[in-house]
């Protein structure tokens, strides 16, 4: 891109005078506006024409690293193809023209939609009654929590404040259960990477809330002693709560509610194909087993007879709050539509093969590469798997490295540094859509990449060196952003 051209901000294109719209004859007079409505001074506004606008926004557009682009191997954030008919239903007018607040009558088909997708998650997972409410992963980890709360208040059993939550759950689990007002508890991983039950029976006792678990958890491993862990925790009084996030690698295998859990989210964006990232949009509703669905939040689509109604359940969180509402009516209503055309396009037979594929794709990449990657858990994976680093530690090649350097080749790094089990962390989920070429194309550039750890060394710390913007500075980056825009250059040394 040439920036001196096209600019970085379109603030910088601005010439005084220049029009790139035209508006229409006022056919209506002139009215005075009161003094006190209008601005003291004029706004700061570009003014450029239309075709430098385009060619503006259509460069930095094409900055950005999308699924669109390329492969997205960013491990736990389930980045597969997002289909072009979801986002074609989801902008059909009878959807996108709806007000939130119309009456039920005038918008049968959007709630037979909402209730529809409510029933297919039940089925998907095994779970009583869903939720459509929540906006994110993170927020129905927290709307499950608090229903896991109401539930054990319900019961006047208060003294349960304590959430067990295993030492490699992602990060937004400890989160949530402290934003609930819950004491976060860690159990160990053995090392072959699951649940140390051991250490779990010393951590159990009559103040367990709940356990929260992903399963395969996040270093893709299917923590085969569920059955035991659930009955421990129900024993002494505790809920299951089952981090949904990804379902990828369960679809058509195993479902959450069979495995012994209560609570669960599901991030509609990751599982079921919505574009998200950069911090939305998405949806993360939330299922309960039967004899919880009265702490579910409203409102909520329920079916009588031919018609489908909006209802406020009689219970809420708190006993004094007889309802409440975790956002605005029904969560992210287009993200809903998206997820369930995804569901209904693939249908039971083929949602069945995710699971399969999923894991499949994973294991190809873990098994063709971990002679040149050092892979600290052997075995079978499920969707996703971690490797630590390169296996030649001599090279100073970090994984930092290798993710600046996959950039140059047009491919988005995997979550790096994450899990926190191991140093150099590097967690890779190629999903379900991609086809073997272009996973084989991947694995090449990974070998690729560990051979110039060995030769070339310094070409791999300079990367990237094809982006428009090259290696920042991290740690200046966070420590002193620059967040606003100066006019003038010289303004900003
Ligand atoms: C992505 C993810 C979350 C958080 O979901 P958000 O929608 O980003 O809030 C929680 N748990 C796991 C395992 C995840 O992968």
């Amino acid at each position: 891109m040439n920036n001196k051209l096209y600019g970085n901000l379109i603030f910088e294109l601005s010439r005084p005078g220049c029009r790139g719209f035209h508006l229409p004859d006022n056919p209506f007079g002139n009215y005075p506006i009161a003094n006190e409505l209008k601005r003291g001074n004029d706004a700061q506004l570009p003014e450029c024409d239309e075709v430098t606008v385009v060619r503006h926004y259509t460069n930095h557009s094409g900055n950005n690293f999308g699924v669109d682009n390329g492969f997205y191997p960013l491990g736990s954030c389930t980045m597969k193809y997002n289909p072009v008919i979801n986002e074609e239903v989801a902008a059909r007018p009878a959807f996108a023209n709806l007000h939130p607040a119309q009456p039920a009558d005038t918008c049968q088909g959007a709630l037979a939609a909402l209730y529809g997708l409510q029933k297919a998650l039940s089925e998907i997972s095994g779970l009583h009654e869903f939720t459509l409410n929540p906006f994110a992963g993170a927020q129905g980890e927290l709307v499950g929590l608090m229903i896991i709360r109401a539930y054990h208040q319900a019961r006047n059993d208060s003294k349960r404040t304590k959430v067990i939550v295993p030492d490699s759950a992602h990060g937004t689990n400890p989160a949530s259960a402290a934003v609930c007002g819950l004491d976060v508890v860690e159990v160990k991983s053995t090392p072959q990477g699951t649940v140390d039950t051991e250490h779990l029976k010393q951590l159990l006792g009559d103040d367990v809330a709940a356990m929260m678990m992903t399963n395969p958890n996040t270093l893709g491993l299917f923590e085969k002693d569920i059955p035991a862990i659930t009955k421990m925790i129900h024993d002494c009084g505790g809920l299951m709560y089952y981090d949904g996030a990804n379902l990828n690698p369960l679809l058509g295998e195993c479902r959450p509610g069979d495995m012994g859990f209560d609570v669960m989210h599901i991030n509609l964006h990751k599982t079921f194909s919505t574009p998200h990232g950069g911090g939305g949009p998405g949806a993360g509703p939330v299922g309960v087993r039967k004899g919880l669905e009265q702490f579910l939040p409203s409102p909520h689509v329920v079916r009588k007879g031919e018609r489908y109604e909006i209802e406020e359940l009689p219970f809420g969180f708190a006993p004094d709050t007889p309802t409440m509402n975790v956002g605005t009516f029904f969560g992210n209503f287009a993200v809903l539509m998206r997820a369930y055309t995804y569901i209904l396009t693939l249908g039971k037979e083929n949602l069945k093969n995710v699971g399969k594929l999923a894991t499949l794709n994973a294991n190809y990449i873990k098994e063709s590469l971990k002679d040149v990657y050092d892979l600290p858990i052997e075995g079978l994976c499920k969707h996703e798997f971690v490797f630590d680093g390169l296996k030649n530690k001599d090279t100073g090649i970090r994984t930092m490295d290798v993710a600046k350097a996959l950039l140059d080749y047009g491919y988005h790094a995997p979550t790096i540094y994450f899990p926190l089990l191991f140093h150099e962390a590097m967690m890779i989920e190629p999903t379900e859509t991609e086809s073997k070429a272009t996973i084989d194309g991947f694995i090449d550039v990974m070998r690729l990449i560990a051979q110039k750890a060995e030769q070339d060394p310094q070409q791999l710390k300079d990367a990237p060196l094809n982006t428009p913007i090259g290696r920042v500075d991290d740690v200046l980056a966070a420590k002193h952003p620059i967040t606003t825009y100066k006019q003038s250059i010289d303004e900003q040394v």
